[in-house]
């Protein structure tokens, strides 16, 4: 079976190469040429004949294939459908920014998690992706659009500590100074709550920016929203943020979305700011994106900044998430959704 070259470090390849007799300075061009987008190993135009047909033999080259794009007449967001050569699709969108080009991507093919306003969440999963698999997402949106990637958000489709090995070896090679060389203070991780991957990351002492999904004050609350809450309690979860923040010095940012009725009251604000009291925090607000059958509305523009104020005279920071490319329903799982349901009919 081929192995997959795009998701191996410099020094992986470094071994594998010296096996059959080649110096470590031919490992470092192959991992320039794959890290920098190579399509084809016959692309490598200063390594031998011979070498490539090796490595032809052996590696196979991820890619990323645009499926369906959708381009906000608003903002210029874009949004991708990308499949990869076994056929399964992903989300990734485009957005931009006065100080660049954010790529927001997927992790997973779907997700485990099932939290009931999402519409990944709701699709069930399929498969975790590889580090090569998310490089291929940020390589087909640079391609497609003509631009440099210079953030990243790990807030597309899937829960990137549920894929842990895979993500961190992603962070790595796109950080890689002769591959992408996007800087970890440049890219931020969201997750639903893993607790204990939670610990492990803040062991590692990445200077990215952890973006945690609580979307409720309580447990009752967000247990009925968000499963993963019944295995990994708010206590537990706000312990693990609590030693993630010493560990890394880094402010963590507390994704809620506001639903209507659900989560929105000042009570709820007032809950909220007593439990990540004293935190270094910032709380983003998100109107809840209506996916079909859920039955959640946003919360309105009102509601929100009363619900702000509330959280502000507690000494909470609060701000509420810009929302790029509305008209292309952005918030992932949407498209793939979409989709599915077109492939179903046909
Ligand atoms: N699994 C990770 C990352 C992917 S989801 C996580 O849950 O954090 C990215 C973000 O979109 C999360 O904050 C998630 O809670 C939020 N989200 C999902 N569905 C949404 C919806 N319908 N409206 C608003 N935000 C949503
Ligand atoms: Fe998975 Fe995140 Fe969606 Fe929850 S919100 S189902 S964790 S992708």
């Amino acid at each position: 079976m081929l192995k997959d070259i795009g998701s191996m470090t410099r020094e992986e390849l470094q071994e594998a190469l010296k096996q059959w007799g080649e110096p470590a300075y031919r490992a470092s061009q192959v991992f320039g040429w794959v890290q920098n987008g190579v399509k084809s190993f016959d692309e490598m135009t200063n390594v031998s004949k011979k070498l490539r047909e090796q490595l032809i033999q052996n590696y196979y080259i991820s890619c990323a294939a645009i499926e369906k794009k959708l381009i906000s007449d608003y903002d210029g967001t874009r949004k991708y459908l990308l499949s990869f050569q076994d056929g399964e699709a992903v989300e990734s969108v485009l957005m931009q920014y006065h100080h660049g080009y954010t790529s927001c991507i997927s992790t997973q093919v779907g997700c485990k998690m099932g939290c009931t306003f999402c519409a990944t969440g709701q699709s069930g999963f399929s498969r975790n992706l590889t580090a090569s698999e998310m490089l291929a997402q940020l390589r087909a949106e640079q391609e497609d659009a003509g631009i440099r990637i210079s953030n990243i958000v790990l807030m597309g489709m899937g829960e990137p500590l549920d894929n842990y090995e895979n993500v961190l070896r992603f962070l790595e090679l796109v950080s890689h100074p002769d591959g992408m060389n996007i800087g970890m203070r440049h890219i931020s991780l969201s997750t639903c709550g893993l607790v204990p991957r939670i610990y492990d990351l803040a062991e590692r002492k990445l200077q990215l920016t952890l973006s945690v999904s609580l979307h409720a004050p309580n447990d009752q609350i967000r247990s009925r929203t968000m499963p993963v809450n019944r295995k990994y309690g708010i206590g537990q979860l706000l312990q693990a943020c609590r030693e993630y923040i010493r560990q890394t010095g880094r402010r963590i940012s507390f994704e809620y979305a506001m639903i209507d009725g659900v989560n929105d009251s000042d009570a709820h604000a007032s809950e909220l700011a007593s439990r990540l009291k004293g935190m270094l925090c910032h709380v983003n607000l998100i109107p809840v994106n209506t996916v079909g059958g859920t039955g959640y509305r946003k919360s309105c523009q009102d509601r929100i900044h009363r619900f702000i104020a509330v959280l502000e005279k507690a000494g909470i920071t609060a701000t509420v998430r810009r929302t790029l490319g509305s008209d292309i329903n952005a918030s992932c799982g949407q498209l793939r959704r979409a989709h599915l349901k077109e492939e179903q009919t046909e």
